[in-house]
């Protein structure tokens, strides 16, 4: 006979009655469950405390993108209660925009990027709190991921109004000490080079020497300034461009020839490679020569002495590309990413001895950019490094008639 054919009902009389073991182990259960709960809610309230204090604005959201929770910190920042951004679309009821105001499209906002892609995001935004204030914010994103999906996300966000502000008193007062320097240091320079001509009359070769030094000591100045300079006028926009049709082989040669003693003195061998094709670019020639000056001045500061740099001019396509490759200490990979940041400089065995004030790269990157080319670096620790920008040639008929000429 089949046992499962049929049903036996069983009555509670039926059981076997409980003895002591068993109400020793459901009252060992019941204490189990009880702590269970405590730790829970112990839990609970140590998360809420979390969130509460977090000087940050918190948001969560589910994989739909509505949000879940908020924390006080949020609500301040945006002026709105937690009943207002609850269970609302996250980018309807939060709207991000440009700094000229225009709204960002919610597919590119950092937090659907987060979750559609699945990893960390970060940047910098405007968030338009409840009395329509742009407010500058910084923003950090990460996934929730459960079983390899995103199942929603969550955003810190911190408002930088003040950050900025004091950014932008830094940049004012670097603009303005870097103006009030260049002055007397320029008159320096012309006094220096009157006395070395000999104009207040001759001097011993002691007399010569020491003038000599100082002179290049105020042209280290004069560069340093000019740097502090340039650099304040990028952060405000205001570098401009004058430009001109010029060939950067040429603007490239004059660099080098300038540069050849200072490298014959340190020992370091400079070769120059021009192509037989044009590279004539539309530059600003001033602001490509300090470019090139920069490039070649880190190649000689960050290679030993003996090393050797070579200077890389060609066009491909429509480009005009300009390697300066050095047989120097090299860069780490993972400080590439620090190369071209304001007052960046990396710590290497040569940082120390050089002089350096981490503007220089960051200036590279501005002009290069302004205008419309790109600047590209490999580099090997140990074995030297490759800094190339790359142009848009000028057009054709400008081209031909400087060729002409
Ligand atoms: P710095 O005034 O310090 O030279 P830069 O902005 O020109 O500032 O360069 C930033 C940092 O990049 C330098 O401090 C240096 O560590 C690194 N760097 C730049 N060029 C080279 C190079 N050719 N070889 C190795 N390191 C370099």
């Amino acid at each position: 006979m089949d046992p499962f054919s049929k049903t036996t009902e069983l009555k509670s009389s039926d059981q076997p009655p409980l003895d002591a073991s068993d109400n020793r182990g459901i009252t060992e259960l019941q204490r189990k469950s009880e702590l269970l709960q405590k730790i829970i809610k112990q839990e609970r309230v140590l998360h809420q405390a979390l969130l509460d204090s977090l000087g940050e604005g918190l948001i969560v959201i589910d994989r739909d993108g509505i949000i879940t929770t908020v924390n006080p910190s949020c609500c301040a920042i945006l002026g709105y209660d937690s009943e207002e951004l609850i269970g609302r679309w996250f980018t309807k009821a939060i709207k991000s925009v440009t700094p000229a105001g225009v709204p960002i499209d919610p597919l590119q906002r950092m937090v659907i990027q987060a979750l559609s892609l699945g990893k960390a995001i970060s940047g910098n935004s405007f968030y338009i709190r409840s009395d329509g204030d742009m407010i500058p914010v910084s923003i950090n994103v990460a996934p929730v991921i459960i079983n390899d999906k995103p199942v929603g996300a969550i955003e810190i966000f911190r408002d930088i109004t003040q950050e900025l502000a004091l950014d932008k008193a830094k940049d004012e007062f670097v603009s303005l000490t870097s103006h009030q320097l260049r002055t007397p240091a320029t008159a320096v320079k012309a006094i220096l080079s009157m006395m070395l001509g000999g104009d207040f009359g001759d001097l011993n070769d002691r007399q010569q020497h020491y003038l000599q030094k100082a002179l290049e000591t105020n042209d280290r100045q004069l560069h340093i300034i000019e740097d502090l300079l340039n650099t304040a006028r990028v952060d405000a926009g205001q570098l401009s461009l004058s430009i001109e049709s010029l060939d950067l082989a040429t603007l490239a040669h004059d660099a080098v020839q300038e540069h050849l003693a200072s490298l014959r003195e340190r020992n370091l061998n400079i070769t120059l490679e021009k192509p037989v094709e044009s590279t004539v670019v539309k530059a600003d020639p001033e602001k490509l020569r300090m470019v090139i000056d920069n490039l070649l001045s880190n190649a000689s500061k960050y290679t030993p002495d003996g090393g050797r740099i070579s200077v890389h001019i060609s066009s491909k396509h429509a480009d005009a590309v300009l390697s300066i490759r050095d047989t120097g200490i090299g860069i780490a990979q993972e400080d590439m990413d620090k190369l071209f940041r304001k007052f960046s400089r990396i710590d290497n065995e040569l940082s120390g001895k050089v002089d350096g004030n981490g503007l220089g790269l960051y200036l590279v990157k501005h002009i290069i950019d302004l205008h419309e080319g790109s600047v590209e670096v490999s580099s090997r620790p140990g074995y030297g490094s490759t800094f190339t920008f790359i142009l848009p040639l000028a057009d054709d008929t400008i081209r031909q008639r400087l060729l002409d000429r």
